[in-house]
């Protein structure tokens, strides 16, 4: 009997996995002809300036455009794409596409906009990574100072003096580079200072518990603080709530970006929100008077 069960067992198990391996082929394939066939698509997010209220910036996000699973969250696809290599064409259409956005909205008379990429690690070591963010700046016509490239704390310490030298090739080209999910990683901030780096994005975790979580809170203002010490600006992601603009205006977070502004959104409905002139109202809604 047991031996059976055993045996039911292991079939169980074993069409599982078969399941998971056929998902991930078919994923993998369907991944090849996404590249080919131009499935992807861009989402802009707005960052908003937490001085003004107005938008400063976008950040392009990627979404893949299924023909049967509808639109597949990069959660999904950016992990298989980075071990297949299809990063590397999907990266440089994506820069390419989110350049010549940022150079038609400006076209079309929008104040202008810092353009965020992210880049993953297979993307930031590629040989040729620098030739190829000129020439699509240059096929473009956008100027430098309105790129700028998300990277993970994780991915430019390893291998670090390489990575300096990369992003000094991209500093000195006028390209900022922020680090992106800020305090998931193990780098301290005074290590970071060691490389070009402009702005350090806050992870959403931390923004998320920061006016619950008093250890949240200390983390998230150190990190301000830090930053301005070394010269880096700040910009809080994943922001819902009111309560959490007001605590970062208090301590001088620079930037925002989070569902409390917009999510992310086509080209065209951002496009509607930048011609409408929407802005962040600064009005103080929460307030601790302790706090203040
Ligand atoms: P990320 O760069 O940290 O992007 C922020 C993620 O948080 C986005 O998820 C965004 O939609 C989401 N988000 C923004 N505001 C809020 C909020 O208020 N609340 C919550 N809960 N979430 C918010 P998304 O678009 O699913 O992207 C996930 C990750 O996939 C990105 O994290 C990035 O690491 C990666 N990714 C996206 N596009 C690209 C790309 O073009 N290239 C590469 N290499 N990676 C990309
Ligand atoms: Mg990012
Ligand atoms: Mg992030
Ligand atoms: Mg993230």
């Amino acid at each position: 009997h047991a031996k059976e069960q055993g045996k039911n067992n292991y079939q169980f198990y074993s069409a599982e996995m078969n399941t998971r391996v056929f998902e991930r082929l078919s994923l993998e394939t369907s991944l090849h002809r996404a590249v080919k066939n131009q499935e992807f698509m861009l989402h802009y997010q707005p960052r908003v300036d937490l001085r003004s209220g107005q938008i400063c910036g976008v950040e392009a996000l990627v979404r893949w455009n299924h023909p049967e699973m509808g639109l597949v969250s990069p959660a999904k696809f950016i992990p298989l794409a980075e071990e297949t290599g299809l990063i590397v064409p999907m990266g440089e259409w994506v820069l390419r596409t989110a350049c010549a956005q940022n150079k038609a909205w400006q076209d079309a008379g929008l104040p202008p906009l810092r353009m965020a990429v992210n880049l993953s690690a297979r993307q930031f070591r590629q040989e040729n990574l620098i030739e190829m963010v000129e020439e699509i700046l240059m096929e473009t016509g956008l100027a430098p100072q309105w790129l700028e490239l998300e990277l993970t704390e994780s991915l430019v310490m390893q291998e670090a003096e390489k990575s300096a030298a990369i992003l000094r090739d991209l500093t000195d080209r006028g390209i900022e580079v922020a680090i992106d999910d800020f305090g998931t990683g193990y780098s301290s901030l005074s290590y970071l200072k060691r490389f070009p780096i402009a702005n350090l994005k806050i992870d959403q975790a931390f923004i998320r518990d920061m006016t619950r979580d008093p250890d949240d809170a200390t983390l998230v203002k150190t990190i301000i603080t830090m930053a301005h010490g070394l010269g880096m600006k700040t910009i809080a992601e994943g922001v819902e709530l009111a309560e959490q603009i007001d605590f970062l205006c208090r301590h001088q977070c620079e930037e925002m970006q989070g569902y409390y502004f917009s999510r992310p959104v086509t080209a065209e409905e951002l496009g509607r929100l930048l011609a409408e002139g929407k802005t962040l109202d600064l009005s103080p809604v929460h307030v601790d008077p302790r706090d203040r």
